[in-house]
């Protein structure tokens, strides 16, 4: 099979490289463009990003040189994009006009009733938006990813939904590498726990309702679940855990919970999709970020010490890897369903 060729905006940022890492051995994508800022516009990819991952980087893209993020005739029609959020609107919007499909990590367009806000197999239907989408007038479009905290709970809570979501209150530990690199200051994290991350409490408590809703007629029905999230940054390379109490209309017993999560269905037909996108782990002291972040190569949500809740119904915890799951993994799955569909 021939190869789509692929663009990366935001390349040299966290989730950029974890995009070229991932792509580098992707049976149907294959990367051809590299842009960022004017800061490393002109550089060949190795002098203008500092790599992070403990894979290597691939050659080819080490050569690559690094484009202005602006579209261009050498840009292919697919772009994936890690940009810094306060850039991503412009460019992206530009990029779309041009007739650019961009899948987006960035928070810009998540929230707009037009724009599907994808975890494929949650949601994958939400792609129907692009066909509202079209009013726009763009000869492109974008598609966007979650929050990476967002991803994690909305993996927990979807095979949940059955037993009437009600009441949600979850608390974050929130991987460094989720602050993009350099990211916090050694001197803010280290021996430490940072209680506040500029805008997250508010994404984690909005995007799972339009992730968990139903579309009628072109729009986005939210879901009622009501969420209170207080977040936190903690000393961990990667993987975002999450301490959450759910309250729900029709109580389930702890099996059927357990069973709802072991069963949750995986996506056909899409390399990037895990066996299983959530395990249920019984040992008393998982997950945990070291030992289970990359299970299903990073793009499996881990849930663990299940137990009863004295305020609302059952508390557990949850783990996801938050630059892939949560980031580049879950926008690279978003590009192949869309394949799969015949909307690329
Ligand atoms: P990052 O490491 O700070 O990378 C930001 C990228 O944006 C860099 O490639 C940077 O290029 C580029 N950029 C900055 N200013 C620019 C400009 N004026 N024009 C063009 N490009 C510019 O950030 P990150 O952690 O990878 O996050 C990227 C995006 O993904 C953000 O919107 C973030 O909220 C979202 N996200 C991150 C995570 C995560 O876990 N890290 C998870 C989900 C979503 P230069 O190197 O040239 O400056």
């Amino acid at each position: 099979m021939t190869r789509i060729d692929v663009g990366i905006l935001g390349a040299t940022g966290m989730v950029g490289q974890q995009f070229i890492a991932l792509l580098s051995r992707h049976p149907w994508f294959r990367v051809t463009w590299l842009g960022a800022s004017e800061r490393s516009a002109g550089k060949k990819y190795r002098e203008a990003a500092a790599w992070r991952l403990s894979a290597p980087l691939p050659d080819d893209i080490a050569n690559l040189e690094v484009q202005t993020a602006a579209p261009s005739k050498s840009a292919p029609q697919l772009v994936f994009s890690g940009l810094d959020a306060g850039v991503a609107g412009e460019i992206e919007k530009a990029f779309a006009e041009a007739g650019h499909t961009i899948v987006s990590n960035a928070r810009n367009y998540r929230m707009e009733a037009d724009v599907p806000l994808l975890i494929p197999e949650v949601n994958g239907d939400h792609l129907s938006l692009l066909n509202t989408q079209a009013a726009r007038g763009w000869k492109g479009r974008i598609v966007t990813n979650p929050n990476c905290s967002t991803v994690v709970l909305s993996m927990a809570l979807a095979p949940l939904r059955q037993f009437g979501l009600d009441k949600v209150t979850i608390t974050t530990l929130q991987a460094i590498s989720g602050a993009g690199y350099p990211g916090v200051a050694s001197w803010d994290i280290l021996g430490n726990v940072v209680p506040f991350i500029d805008g997250e409490e508010h994404k984690i408590e909005t995007e799972p309702k339009k992730i968990l809703g139903c579309v009628k007629n072109g729009v986005v029905e939210p879901h009622p679940v009501v969420i209170s999230a207080s977040t936190t940054r903690v000393a961990v390379h990667d993987g975002h855990t999450e301490s959450i109490s759910v309250g729900f209309e029709h109580r389930p017993t702890e099996h059927e919970m357990i069973h709802a999560w072991t069963s949750f269905k995986m996506l056909d037909g899409c390399p990037s999709a895990p066996a299983q996108p959530v395990v249920y782990l019984h040992e008393r002291n998982r997950p945990q970020p070291s030992l289970d972040v990359n299970r299903g190569d990073g793009m499996t949500v881990s849930v663990g010490r299940l137990r009863v809740c004295p305020i609302l119904d059952y508390k557990f915890i949850a783990l996801g890897h938050n630059t892939i799951r949560g980031a580049a993994g879950v926008a690279i799955l978003n590009a192949e369903l869309m394949h799969r569909e015949g909307l690329l």
